[in-house]
Formats: structure tokens, C-alpha cells, sequence
């Protein structure tokens, strides 16, 4: 799987473009909130030809450009079941931090996953892992190679749990699920560099819980 990292929008939020290098088909993992990440892949040559939206939690910055991409690739969309109630708060996300302006409006929603469920891009089947804590139901896609992890965990440190839905025992359970993945795995997270679960697991200084 060939995987591209476009870092959008007012929050620099990593959005990501992977591609099933068989058959050329491509999957966004999450959106920013503004047209930027539209505007970077409308650049990008060869055009992708992108099959499926795969959000990881309902956060404005991973999650509130979904109806403007949709207007550009009107794709299935998935989005952990256990979300649903973090998503539905799209518009009205920007007021928590006094910002209105960024409140947001929902996007369509076309399939809701759970834990262990698999998702074929291609040829590559990807898996998905409920991780909630950050928000109620956050969850990772990965393949044999590379996980895409959203706010669960950093190179360094690890997703916020004092936001609004967030939880502190569940944040903790979901890491050490998490960190139970292979450790080869490359990370890539919503925010800062490619990391692997090896290397967290070793120095990320709020795991020292599972060492
Ligand atoms: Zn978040």
C-alpha cells in the first residue's frame, strides 16, 4: 500500500491518500476542515482514483471538510458506530473553543464499523480497531505495514482524553489493545511525524504504563 500524508487546514491535521498498488485504488483517512485537502489532491498527478472516505474519529479537524470532499468524490464513507454521537456534534464544535466559524456540517455517512471489521481498497484488506478514550469511538485502519491511528496515540505522547467524551480508562485500555498490534507497524497519526509501535512502546513517555 502506497500511502501519501497531506497536512491541512488551520488545525495541521494529517490527512492521508492511500493507495492499493494493485489495482490503483485509492482511500482518503480523514478530511481537515477547510477545501485545502481538496485542493492538494486536485493538484496531485496522476489524478487519484479515490474509491472510499475512511474517517477515524468525529473531531472537526479530522472530520468537518466531509461534506465538501463529497461534493468532489461522492465515495462510500465509513465511520466507527461507536462515534455517531461525537460526529452529530459537527456543528456545533467550533462553538466549544468559541469559535463558530468553524462549526461544521454533518456529512453523509454510508457505513458504521466495529471492532474487527475488515474493509477491501483493492487488493488490500484493511482492518479496523475500535480505540476509544479521545472520543467515544475512535478506532485505527491498518494493513500488514502501516496504521493509521487518528488521535489515539503520538509519536511522543499520546490523544488529549479531557475534551468533551473523552475518558481516561478507556484511553488507557485502547492503548494497551493497541499496542498489542505488531510493533513493526508504522504509525501515522493525526498530527506530527510516522512513527512505529516498536518505538512508542520503548520511549513514548505515557506508555511507560505498559513497560
Ligand atoms: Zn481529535
Amino acid at each position: 500500500m502506497q500511502v501519501e500524508c497531506f497536512t491541512v487546514g488551520a488545525f495541521r491535521v494529517n490527512t492521508y491518500l492511500v493507495t492499493d498498488v494493485q489495482t490503483g485504488l485509492s482511500a482518503i483517512i480523514d478530511t481537515g476542515e477547510s477545501v485545502e485537502l481538496i485542493e492538494q489532491l486536485q493538484l496531485r498527478q496522476p489524478q487519484p482514483h479515490i474509491s472510499m472516505i475512511l474517517l477515524t474519529h468525529g473531531h472537526l479537524d479530522h472530520a468537518g471538510a466531509l461534506p465538501l470532499l463529497q461534493q468532489h468524490y461522492p465515495v462510500p464513507t465509513y465511520l466507527p458506530r461507536l462515534e455517531q454521537p461525537m460526529f452529530a456534534t459537527l456543528p456545533k464544535q467550533g462553538d466549544w473553543f468559541g469559535e463558530p466559524a468553524f462549526n461544521r456540517h454533518c456529512g453523509q455517512i454510508d457505513h458504521y464499523l466495529d471492532d474487527g471489521d475488515t474493509i477491501m481498497l483493492g487488493k488490500t484488506q484493511l482492518r479496523f480497531i475500535s480505540t476509544p478514550g479521545h472520543t467515544p469511538g475512535q478506532g485505527c485502519y491498518y494493513d500488514d505495514q502501516d496504521i493509521f491511528v487518528g488521535d489515539t496515540l503520538f509519536a511522543g505522547s499520546i490523544g488529549r482524553y479531557d475534551l468533551p467524551m473523552g475518558d481516561a480508562e478507556l484511553t488507557q485500555q485502547s492503548l494497551t489493545k493497541l499496542l498489542r498490534l505488531p510493533g513493526h507497524l508504522r504509525v501515522h497519526s493525526g498530527h506530527g511525524p510516522v512513527t512505529t509501535l516498536a518505538q512508542e512502546l520503548k520511549s513514548n513517555p505515557y506508555l511507560q504504563f505498559l513497560r
